[in-house]
């Protein structure tokens, strides 16, 4: 940890490969060392993670504020501090009962008789966690909950897009832990890629399906398996049987909660043709009352930086050019002046979208929201089969059979039913995408065992098991009949 603490930003990437290398043998070392690792080491280790959590929320909040030039600090404990508290508090109640081995019984082969097998969840060792800048204290310090309980060694590389909160929660870390026990690495791109081709013994990446491809094959090198949380254009099917109000109330407190910037948000409606306009009539009374204005308003966050609010601003025009109706919500049309570079951006409907418009191609993570139309139910389902598995998927309706048909004919990470993002909100309850969206889980009993070895073990008996059923050379008649 002393040797990646010397490195000055304008060292070459191969002093930072190196000066990780030191940090990653070290932790491997001290895995090997403290075997096994009990439960009061692991509980002791998510303390110390809760501790920096709460006594430090508020300068982790201000950092968050900082970074993204306006963010609410109420939200921020929302979506950063309690979310991982709650999760790092659910497993130090439950890592005792995961830890348990599992006895399996349900059929034990009778040529085995006596014999006994179960299986021991065994620590990983050191895992690789990079994180990404939406939600950069929740998406580092709540995968710990899985990590730490399950007994392993971390090291960690968050956003450059977030440099305060970043460089605050390497020297908080540094503070509560030693660097074999944890470790934060701060770096650009270059660092993350160098930091995922090291040989960890696993790596979770949250962060864009483009950079995960990325992240993969560098893991691949190592045979290093990976759990990859990544992005995608989460669709909400309004129902002919929806509440209106409620739906555009609903969606709107997702979509616009950190301005869009989630990897769950609702990206886009697909609503029936019949009821688009009283849908865009809908989510604008609903935008009204709940952000009467989006600039400066207290609880709305600014777009993380002028790349990313270009990025949007060029899907609008784009959408424009090509036919889109737009409606703009929360701004009072002002252009703000080119010496004050404000990145806080208002709600855009878009109605009248297909699929040659780029809003309809790439995830939007900001206050973008289109509409599509669709005549039939089935139309609906096509059009999110023919698209990317998406990590999410809302249902708005009080249709219960077409409920059950929309889920039963799709697929996703996870969905929610006449809501958007909460599922992720249960820490019972496994988060994850599918294909194009992530692989592998976590959240409760799921982040434990990503982060495990289940290990089989078995014992032989005191009777000569092979001689008995005929697979001790040479093999006799016996052996045909197992
Ligand atoms: P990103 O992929 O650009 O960056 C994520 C992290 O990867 C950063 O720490 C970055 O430095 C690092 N990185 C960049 N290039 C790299 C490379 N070549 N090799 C290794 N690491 C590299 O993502 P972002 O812009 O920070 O985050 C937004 C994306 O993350 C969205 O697509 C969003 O949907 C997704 N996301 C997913 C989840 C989830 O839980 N599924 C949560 C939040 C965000």
């Amino acid at each position: 940890a002393s040797r990646m603490q010397a490195i000055d930003a304008d060292q070459t990437i191969e002093a930072y490969r190196a000066a990780m290398n030191d940090v990653l043998a070290a932790q491997k070392k001290a895995f090997l060392d403290e075997a096994p690792v009990s439960v009061k080491s692991r509980i002791s280790r998510l303390d110390r993670t809760l501790a920096i959590l709460v006594d430090h929320q508020n300068e982790l909040c201000a950092a968050m504020a900082q970074d993204f030039d306006s963010r609410p600090v109420l939200m921020s404990k929302f979506t950063d501090i309690a979310s991982a508290v709650k999760a790092l508090k659910f497993a130090k109640k439950h890592l005792r009962y995961w830890m348990q081995p599992e006895k399996r019984g349900l059929e034990f082969p009778l040529g085995l008789l006596g014999a006994s097998g179960r299986i021991a969840y065994q620590p990983k060792g050191v895992v690789g966690v990079i994180s990404p800048w939406n939600f950069p204290v929740n998406l580092t310090f709540a995968p710990l909950a899985g990590i730490l309980a399950a007994g392993n060694r971390v090291m960690i590389k968050p956003s450059e897009l977030t440099p305060a909160t970043s460089a605050l929660m390497e020297q908080l870390f540094s503070e509560y832990f030693d660097g074999e026990e944890i470790s934060v690495i701060t770096g650009g791109a270059d660092v993350g890629q160098a930091f995922s081709s090291l040989a960890f013994d696993h790596l979770l990446f949250t962060g864009s399906t483009a950079v995960g491809r990325h992240v993969m094959r560098a893991a691949a090198d190592n045979l290093v398996p990976v759990t990859l949380e990544l992005g995608g254009k989460s669709p909400v099917i309004v129902s002919k049987s929806a509440d209106l109000d409620q739906m555009a109330e609903r969606v709107l407190t997702g979509k616009l909660m950190n301005a869009g910037q989630i990897c769950l948000a609702p990206d886009y409606l697909l609503v029936p043709q019949d009821r688009m306009a009283a849908c865009v009539e809908a989510l604008e009374k609903a935008a009204a009352r709940l952000y009467p204005h989006m600039d400066r308003h207290p609880d709305y966050t600014a777009i993380i930086n002028s790349r990313h609010h270009s990025r949007l601003q060029a899907h609008i025009k784009d959408a424009q050019e090509k036919g889109a109706r737009l409606s703009v919500c929360g701004s009072d049309g002002q252009q703000k002046p080119d010496d004050q570079p404000n990145t806080t951006m208002p709600l855009y409907i878009l109605s009248g979208v297909d699929d040659q418009m780029t809003v309809m191609r790439d995830e939007l993570f900001g206050p973008i929201l289109p509409l599509v139309g669709y005549q039939s139910i089935d139309e609906a389902i096509a059009y999110i089969n023919a698209h990317d598995r998406p990590l999410g998927l809302y249902y708005f309706g009080q249709n219960q059979a077409e409920e059950r048909h929309v889920i039963a004919r799709t697929t996703s990470g996870g969905v929610t039913v006449n809501d958007v993002l909460w599922h992720v909100a249960h820490e019972d309850l496994p988060f994850g995408g599918i294909g194009p969206s992530g692989m592998g889980s976590y959240h409760g009993v799921e982040g434990f065992k990503s982060f495990s070895h289940a290990r089989t073990i078995y014992r032989q008996t005191g009777f000569n098991i092979t001689k008995l059923i005929g697979a001790l050379p040479p093999y006799g008649q016996a052996l045909a009949k197992t």
